[in-house]
């Protein structure tokens, strides 16, 4: 794999050519196959370009083009002895040309997409900047997707009164399949990389709870993940955004989607949170996130399901079948505490599980771990916070994460 950036005014265009033995299917860290669409994007920074350091460069391609990587690397900047380590020792693949210092910054910034997650993130750093991804079309390649407003998310963001930076990019269109998305999960940072020397950033906080970082999360099923690849501080992930000095910070790493929930309808952010990609003037209430998210929504407020989606809909199709489900901790959270469950598109699911609330409880609190993979100059700011607001888990509420999928 070969990578080439260059910048025309604030827009930083990337083209990469594969070697003879990479190939157009690779995969995601999460295992996700992968189909390759076209071979270039770009990054439109709000400002023009200014020297960036050629690690956060080669760091922002690699977010993109990993999953096509098989044997080597080569960035058309030369990058630090650390950086080519991680990507050598996290991913057996040779990185290159070596050259230079690395580099190190101090301020955090917070990935901020407008979910309830990042939401929650935002309350607890309430003087972090927000850094958020905004999809743009590409070029090159005819955009399905135009019932995903990220135009809509974009200007919520902008109404959160918080000192915010948009980025807008193409690289989704980089995949042809599934469909259009991040390579890897990582790709939300590219315009965080390209930003970091001049915002000063050394960490990047992003929303990913406890079922992402140490459930197995969405597309993995029930399985404790404590050396989760994409996550952990030690994984392969973690160790190639710390050599490029932006360390990935997890501020509600240790909690589950109902404390998070909880956490940014209860802050100055709660008019604009909104997790629904489709829906303009509010969540479109039709699709598959939704009826997730109005689960728990229901839960942290104890009170009916307000949906329109019945069991007989595609949407609800794999809650009328058995376990395990992705995101399982919260279906069984909600389906203990919705008043008149049974009668939903969970009701099924609801079955099968036996949830209660007292089987649940584990995930209205904080798993101590979480705390202490954050980065010492940020961990007494969150574990003050979870301290008071939200409390840690006991020994038998974390035996219940570390148990997750064994039974
Ligand atoms: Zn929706």
């Amino acid at each position: 794999m070969r990578v080439t950036w260059t910048a025309d005014g604030g827009v930083w265009h990337l083209t990469f050519r594969l070697d003879p033995e990479d190939a157009i299917t690779g995969f995601c860290a999460d295992g996700q196959p992968l189909k390759l669409a076209t071979n270039s994007f770009r990054v439109e920074l709000p400002r023009k370009p200014y020297d960036i350091h050629p690690d956060l460069l080669a760091l922002a391609a690699w977010t993109v083009v990993a999953p096509w990587t098989r044997r080597r690397i080569v960035f058309d900047r030369p990058i630090s002895a650390e950086l080519a380590t991680a990507i050598q020792s996290g991913w057996g693949i040779e990185a290159g040309p070596i050259g230079g210092q690395s580099r190190s910054g101090g301020r955090l910034a917070i990935s901020y997409s407008g979910g309830a997650d990042s939401a929650a993130v935002a309350a607890m750093l309430p003087d972090a900047p927000f850094v958020h991804f905004q999809r743009v079309s590409h070029p090159r390649v005819p955009n399905r997707w135009s019932h995903y407003r990220s135009d809509v998310l974009a200007a919520l963001a902008g109404k959160t009164g918080r000192d915010l930076t948009v980025v807008r990019s193409d690289l989704e269109f980089t995949l042809a399949e599934p469909r259009p998305g991040y390579p890897e999960h990582h790709a939300v940072a590219a315009g965080a990389l390209l930003l970091a020397d001049e915002l000063d950033l050394g960490g990047l906080a992003f929303g990913y709870e406890l079922g992402s970082r140490w459930l197995g999360g969405d597309r993995y099923l029930r399985r404790y993940t404590p050396d989760n690849l994409m996550w952990a501080s030690h994984g392969a992930w973690g160790r190639a955004f710390a050599a490029a000095g932006l360390h990935i910070v997890l501020p509600v790493g240790g909690v589950s989607e109902a404390v998070t929930m909880r956490i940014a309808l209860g802050s100055t952010l709660r008019e604009q949170v909104r997790w629904c990609l489709r829906g303009v003037s509010g969540p479109c209430g039709t699709c598959g996130k939704c009826l997730y998210k109005e689960l728990i929504h229901a839960a942290v407020e104890r009170r009916p399901l307000r949906t329109t989606i019945g069991p007989g809909r595609p949407v609800a199709r794999k809650w009328q079948e058995p376990p395990p489900y992705g995101g399982q901790e919260m279906i069984e959270y909600g389906c203990a505490r919705v008043p008149g469950i049974e009668d939903t598109a969970f009701g099924k699911a609801a079955g099968f599980l036996g949830a209660t609330e007292a089987s649940t409880a584990w995930l209205d609190h904080c798993y101590p771990p979480a705390i202490e993979e954050i980065p010492e100059p940020w961990r007494k700011q969150i574990r003050d916070f979870m301290d008071v607001e939200v409390g840690f888990m006991n020994e038998d509420e974390a035996r219940r994460v570390e148990t997750w999928g064994m039974s």
